[in-house]
């Protein structure tokens, strides 16, 4: 489960830069394109000429990597069946071996009949970075608690974004009773590569984001110092699954917070 676990996160971690990358690189080489075109008109002056075709070729050797790095960026989802009885039992599972006697492990499903369109190894990804930090928040133990219920938001829930759409959600909850954070962390969470753990990566909460952002959700974040935090995943139940790939283009017209 461990090796597993480095896995996935990995390989989010690794679809979330080839994506954004892609996505900067392409727009520097269209004009670089262009340019190229526009010498090759200087058929008269062979060196301007040549400095054109040069231009041209490694431009569009540089567009078919990009291409394939966003396709790469875009085969990491695909849209199937989630049972939300299935994606907490297989966080279970995956968590089995990395829970500390210390800390108490509460998996709730409140409608086992739950499902939505979305996909489950990147939910499952998400839900598991949300409980490692949540374990890691808890060095002296404590109690947390996953939770997925179906609830319905009005449309003065998502009033901060534009794309404000009331209707049925399922809520995916991840709750600690660990250090909580403080304004400072809280404003900076998404931020990528911030951390305040030795070693961390800091893009963690960053791949959750993309991860519901790309199933047309929102998240929300509560957290009191000293007393614990709260992630809540909104996926809409009713709303058909976004192409990641607008996201990952850096189209960051979706709701969420
Ligand atoms: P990393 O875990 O590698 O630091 P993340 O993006 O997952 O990267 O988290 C960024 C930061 O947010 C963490 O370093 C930590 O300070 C804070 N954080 C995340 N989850 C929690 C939590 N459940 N309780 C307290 N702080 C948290």
């Amino acid at each position: 489960a461990e090796a597993e676990l480095i896995r996935v996160q990995r390989f989010e971690s690794l679809a979330m830069l080839a994506g954004g990358l892609s996505h900067d690189l392409r727009n520097l080489l269209q004009p670089l394109l262009l340019a190229g075109d526009s010498l090759l008109d200087y058929q008269d002056d062979p060196r301007l000429a040549r400095l054109g075709a040069l231009v041209r070729d490694c431009g569009r050797r540089g567009l078919e990597m990009v291409q394939s790095m966003l396709s790469f960026a875009r085969g990491a989802r695909r849209a199937e069946h989630v049972r939300a009885q299935a994606l907490l039992d297989a966080l279970g599972l995956l968590l089995q071996g990395s829970v500390p006697r210390s800390v108490q492990l509460d998996i709730e499903v409140v409608d086992p009949e739950l499902s939505f369109e979305g996909n489950h190894t990147e939910l499952q990804q998400c839900l598991l970075n949300l409980c490692l930090n949540a374990m890691q928040a808890m060095p002296n133990g404590g109690v947390l608690r996953v939770v997925t219920s179906k609830v319905r938001l009005e449309e003065d829930f998502f009033v901060e974004h534009e794309e404000a759409q009331a209707g049925d959600y399922v809520r995916l909850s991840v709750t600690d009773t660990g250090q909580g954070m403080t304004d400072e962390v809280r404003r900076r969470l998404f931020e990528p590569f911030f951390t305040t753990k030795e070693g961390g990566t800091g893009l963690g909460l960053l791949s959750c984001r993309r991860i519901v952002y790309s199933h047309g959700g929102a998240m929300r974040v509560d957290s009191i110092p000293d007393e614990g935090t709260c992630f809540d995943l909104y996926i809409p139940l009713t709303r058909p699954v976004v192409d990641a790939s607008a996201l990952v283009e850096g189209n960051t017209a979706l709701h969420g917070n």
